[in-house]
């Protein structure tokens, strides 16, 4: 019988990550620096590796490599300077991931995280395996988009393949705007036009597989986003379909075998439907909360998934809200963190980044307490103090 000469025929297999070791990180944003911060409490040292100096993980790591993506020599002293390699953003480039599966390993793997990288490889997996979607084209010219507008006959948007974040790379169209302008103003070789829904609300899914198969799931959350950014979640949603999700979940982590943390967003409808929107192969903007709320950080357990080490209680130990501080609360110098410092249920988290600006994510805050709606309301009334004059 022939072998299977695959790339991780040579990376010994993982049991449990012995303390001491060093774990890799490929970025260096805000998720890169809370899942450090993780690692660190559970023994281990962090390595970052990014193509840009002074992100927030850089303040907390041990050691920074700071080199292209496409530098193999670079990658390679990197792959012998760790025991494991993760991953704290999806857009990094494939290669650079091939790289270090034959030489560490990489969880999630780079299968995973080639899928969740490209919209049209996620949509295609994800509609092949029977997960609820928005109605979707792939486009790849004007004439396809002229085409896929007529044919779904709705308020559209086009979203690039890849690279798309945080609302960017989309663009609102109607049947009747021209695709030509639209295709032009995208500036992509490809992408996905997808129906717009109107939900009733959005929630998201964070769960986490371990390499022997088993799976846990933290109890999902209710988003609201604004222009495309997150701005708030908050535990316990008041509309039903967590079991749904749940069990869509527990197909997409068997199907694609993800070792590590899976974060699911999903359109709810007012009939209860549940559509997948995005997957992120990560910890995941939405579930900062846990790091007050549960009995474990979502951080911390994508930390305990990939190192083998046992999971930790997902449970809430109390409600909370978390709110987005974007660069633009920054327009006439800092904002008056007395605010947040002074309510005994604020968690301030400030992520060290050096410039803002509109748009970029330069901390949050969390309200924890008894009464969802409560905490919603004066999460609004404190972020509202926030606002330059
Ligand atoms: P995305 O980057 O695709 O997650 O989009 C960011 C946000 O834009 C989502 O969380 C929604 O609030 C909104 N959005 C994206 N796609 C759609 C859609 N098909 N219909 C309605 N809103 C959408």
């Amino acid at each position: 019988m022939r072998e299977n000469h695959s790339l991780n025929r040579f990376v010994p297999s993982l049991l449990t990550l012995p303390k001491g070791s060093s774990l890799g990180i490929l970025g260096s944003g805000q998720l890169g620096q809370m899942m450090g911060r993780a690692a660190q409490k559970l023994g281990y040292r962090v390595c970052i590796y990014d193509s840009v100096s002074q992100g927030p993980a850089t303040h907390i790591a041990d050691e920074v490599m700071v080199h292209s993506f496409d530098d193999q020599e670079a990658l390679n002293h990197f792959a012998s300077k760790v025991d494991l390699i993760t991953i704290e953003f999806e857009h990094i480039p494939l290669r650079a991931l091939e790289i270090l599966a034959a030489l560490k390993p990489v969880h999630p793997s780079p299968r995973v995280i080639e899928i969740c990288q490209n919209r049209r490889l996620e949509k295609e997996f994800l509609h092949s395996h029977g997960i609820p979607l928005a109605p979707f084209e792939v486009i790849t010219t004007a004439q396809e988009l002229e085409r896929a507008l007529h044919h779904l006959n709705a308020p559209c948007l086009l979203k690039t393949a890849t690279e798309g974040y945080d609302g960017k790379g989309q663009i609102a169209l109607h049947p009747d705007d021209d695709p030509f302008l639209a295709w032009d103003t995208l500036k992509a070789n490809r992408a996905v036009l997808e129906k717009k829904i109107f939900f009733l609300a959005e929630a998201s899914l964070i769960m986490a597989r371990s390499s022997s198969g088993d799976i846990v799931s933290f109890p999902w959350q209710e988003n609201v986003h604004l222009q495309g950014i997150l701005h708030t979640s908050a535990t316990s949603p008041p509309f039903l379909g967590e079991k749904k999700a749940r069990a869509l979940g527990e197909k997409i982590l068997e199907a694609l075998e993800v070792i590590g943390l899976m974060t699911m967003e999903f359109f709810v409808l007012p009939d209860g439907t549940l559509l997948l929107n995005e997957l992120a192969p990560r910890p995941h903007n939405s579930g900062h909360h846990t790091l007050e709320s549960s009995l474990t950080s979502q951080f911390e357990q994508t930390i305990r998934a990939i190192a083998g080490l046992s999971f930790g209680s997902t449970e809430l130990k109390s409600e909370a809200v978390m709110v987005n501080l974007l660069g633009d609360l920054w327009r006439d110098g800092d904002p008056p963190w007395e605010v947040l410092l002074n309510h005994p249920q604020v968690h301030l988290h400030l992520y060290g980044k050096k410039e803002a600006k509109p748009g970029r994510k330069m901390g949050h805050f969390t309200i924890l307490g008894k009464d969802r709606e409560n905490l919603l309301l004066t999460a609004e009334q404190l972020f509202k103090q926030l606002q330059p004059r």
